[in-house]
């Protein structure tokens, strides 16, 4: 077998494919494998097909795996065909798609290495600008969610994350039973449900087909899921809810820190379970309660909040509200009584947890999955990288159209 032939193998050419010449660059670490048609071969019109003779050609190259620690390139003449009804086409090459510098094996590479590291870790490795990588990406993963199907969804979960320092926001929308990423969006206000509704429909998915929502207590989320949503009702997040019971509490005691320096820096004692904290915290802690503290007064009302979530029946639950409610307004504690009067008018959400049984604690795998997402875009300006990025690790897309790599770890 001589050296061009052992390539075209290599390579997975196929008539009328062949290689023509190789030319190996010691100096400039670089081979270039010259493809070439033969002659007088017919080519099918990318429209409709039917094949014709070339009509003339155009010179182009590719980027093609390394070969050793050599860059690796293929060049061919592509030719145009001179289609009866569709006039002159480019005709498609088996080694790349239209519009791409690499080809599709070295593309399946980059595929692989973006899961492993981040996108300019990937751009230094192979010496290309990070923004072709971008692209590439981009391309394989809007094919592949072009061909999800999201016809079955009915349990979403709807979720903002801040990327840049907090300042800036994208959000999420999840598919609660099959755990993956639907659709992520710039922004975090009503019309990223609208835009959601848009995308699921490109999907084969309809509005009324959602029937629960988990979202946070953000207004514009509420809004914009009774707009947009109209069958689905909401269950507020749970995690949400004691995040909101700690800030409440938090309030309290630096309002009552000025007065009490003993207060001052023990905010995440009061925040953690009695169990998880240290014997030095406990200490402290023992201390404060023996003292007639607003803020251990808060603190008490904040273990008992921890019992609504263990109430056995919606029933229960929904006197326990109640209590906890009178029991903040009695306290004459602001914070605690704003909480209140929000619980209240939220309280269906709130009591749906006990039919409906979702919270984002089900998606806190994906969620760490998006948030390394997130660390793996940091440093691009555009959000857009950042969503594409997360389709590709929590979408569970497959991918038909990147060869897979012999050898190589998927
Ligand atoms: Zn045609």
């Amino acid at each position: 077998m001589d050296a061009n032939e052992l390539f075209k193998t290599a390579l997975g050419l196929q008539p009328p494919w062949e290689v023509a010449s190789l030319d190996f660059d010691l100096s400039k670490r670089r081979l270039d494998i010259r493809v070439d048609f033969q002659k007088g071969s017919s080519f099918p019109c990318p429209v409709c097909g039917v094949p014709s003779k070339a009509h003339d050609t155009e010179e182009r190259t590719w980027r093609h795996l390394d070969f050793f620690q050599h860059a690796a390139y293929l060049t061919a003449r592509v030719p145009r065909c001179n289609c009866d009804e569709h006039g002159i086409k480019t005709v498609d090459v088996p080694w790349a798609r239209k519009g791409s510098g690499f080809t599709l094996m070295f593309e399946g590479l980059l595929m692989i290495l973006v899961r492993e590291m981040t996108v300019n870790a990937v751009a230094r490795l192979v010496g290309e600008h990070d923004t072709r990588i971008w692209r590439v990406l981009k391309h394989h993963v809007d094919e592949a969610r072009a061909k999800q199907d999201f016809s079955m969804v009915k349990t979403i979960a709807v979720d903002e994350k801040s990327y840049r320092r907090g300042h800036r926001y994208v959000t999420f929308v999840m598919d609660l039973e099959l755990r993956r990423l639907l659709f992520g969006t710039v922004g975090r206000d009503g019309d990223t449900l609208a835009a959601f509704v848009e995308d699921l429909k490109q999907h084969g998915g309809q509005a009324e087909q959602i029937l629960d929502v988990c979202s946070d207590l953000s207004p514009a989320f509420i809004k914009g899921i009774r707009e947009n949503l109209p069958k689905a009702e909401i269950t507020f997040d749970r995690f949400h809810l004691m995040k909101l019971m700690n800030e409440a509490l938090d309030a309290v005691r630096r309002e009552e820190s000025p007065s009490t320096p003993g207060l001052k820096k023990t905010r995440y004692d009061w925040l953690k379970n009695p169990g998880d904290l240290t014997q030095s915290q406990k200490k402290r802690l023992k201390g404060l309660k023996s003292m007639n503290l607003q803020t251990v007064e808060a603190y008490q009302m904040k273990l008992l909040f921890q019992d609504l979530f263990e109430q056995t029946n919606p029933r229960a639950a929904k006197v326990f509200l109640a209590d906890w409610c009178t029991l903040a307004h009695a306290s004459g504690l602001v914070p605690l009584m704003r909480f209140a009067n929000t619980l209240q008018g939220h309280a269906k959400g709130i009591l749906n947890w006990w039919r409906a049984r979702i919270s984002n604690g089900l998606i806190e795998g994906m969620n760490s999955l998006i948030q390394a997402a997130i660390a793996k875009a940091r440093g691009y300006r555009n959000p857009e990288n950042l969503i594409t990025m997360a389709y590709l690790i929590a979408g569970k897309l497959s991918f038909f159209n990147v060869p897979t790599l012999a050898g190589l770890p998927t």
